[in-house]
């Protein structure tokens, strides 16, 4: 079993999606009411090391080895991953072992401030940070930042590796009708968008529980209102994970899969079955 090691899973956005997973659960520079993670334990925008990273790079040697390629190697999993201090490194080490496979970054995005953060993810492929705010007031509320955070310094970020970075942005902006879907601040975010200049957005919403238990998920179509309320032809509203059977990508180690998977993020009996591509009485037992 590996420790930083999850996966391969099926992405919504990205197929078959090798995790990796930066820091311990739950080190975060927010702490979203809707995280499927569970609670921020450690509220930071201090980079460290965090977690041992020759060992991190022995695993991916050793997954290498022993199982076919992933359709992505996704920096994602219990927290965020940019404040690992060595997470530029690990970077350029997959792309010396496999050059070939395309790197993802899930990441809030909010340390994009920083000028070491952004040149520590320029080599990646495709990075996904996610926007829920725009405006201080629902960005307080919603997410919860660490001190020091403000949405001005965060939607500067983005704007500022926009105009740095050449690979892919998929901006994913997280719908909490009642929180953030008012007519002000959805002004307030095609102004944002617009600023920041995504290759697509990610229109998303809850699924699963999150930290507070009266949250509600919005509706496909109250999504839809609201991509056409912005009138921008590269917003996309994110659908259903793709089934695991015969993908090639997938492990033949299924419960230790499991264990990696759950032991990050809960997940219910169906979100199993699809990531699995098993029967409910097989996942049961
Ligand atoms: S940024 Fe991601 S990991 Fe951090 S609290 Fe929000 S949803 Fe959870």
């Amino acid at each position: 079993m590996y420790n930083y090691l999850f996966g391969p899973v099926p992405s919504r956005r990205l197929g078959m999606s090798l995790g990796v997973d930066l820091v311990p659960k739950k080190v975060c520079s927010l702490d979203c009411v809707y995280c499927e993670v569970g609670k921020t334990t450690k509220l930071t925008i201090d980079r460290k090391e965090y977690i041992k990273v020759n060992k991190l790079k022995e695993e991916l040697i050793h997954y290498f080895s022993n199982n076919p390629d992933p359709d992505y190697i996704t920096f994602s999993g219990s927290g965020e991953p940019t404040l690992n201090i060595h997470m530029g490194e690990i970077i350029q080490f997959i792309k010396q072992n496999k050059p070939y496979i395309p790197i993802a970054i899930l990441t809030n995005g909010t340390l994009f401030f920083d000028q070491n953060v952004r040149n520590a993810i320029k080599a990646a492929d495709i990075v996904l940070p996610s926007l829920d705010a725009a405006t201080e007031n629902v960005f307080q509320k919603i997410n919860r930042p660490a001190k020091g955070l403000t949405i001005d310094k965060y939607i500067q970020g983005l704007i500022d590796f926009r105009n740095e970075f050449t690979g892919e942005i998929w901006l994913e902006i997280f719908i909490l009708p009642g929180y953030n879907d008012s007519d002000n601040e959805l002004t307030a975010f095609k102004e944002a968008i617009v600023r920041i200049r995504p290759d697509s957005i990610q229109l998303n919403t809850l699924d699963r529980p999150g930290t507070i238990s009266n949250l509600k998920g919005a509706t496909k179509s109250e999504l839809q209102k609201i991509a056409d309320y912005w009138n921008l032809n590269y917003t996309k509203i994110i659908a259903d994970a793709p089934k695991r059977k015969n993908i090639l990508s997938y492990r033949d180690d299924i419960e230790t899969a499991i264990i990696e998977t759950i032991s990050r993020r809960p997940c219910t009996l169906n979100d199993l079955t699809k990531i699995l591509g098993l029967h409910i009485n097989e996942i049961n037992k």
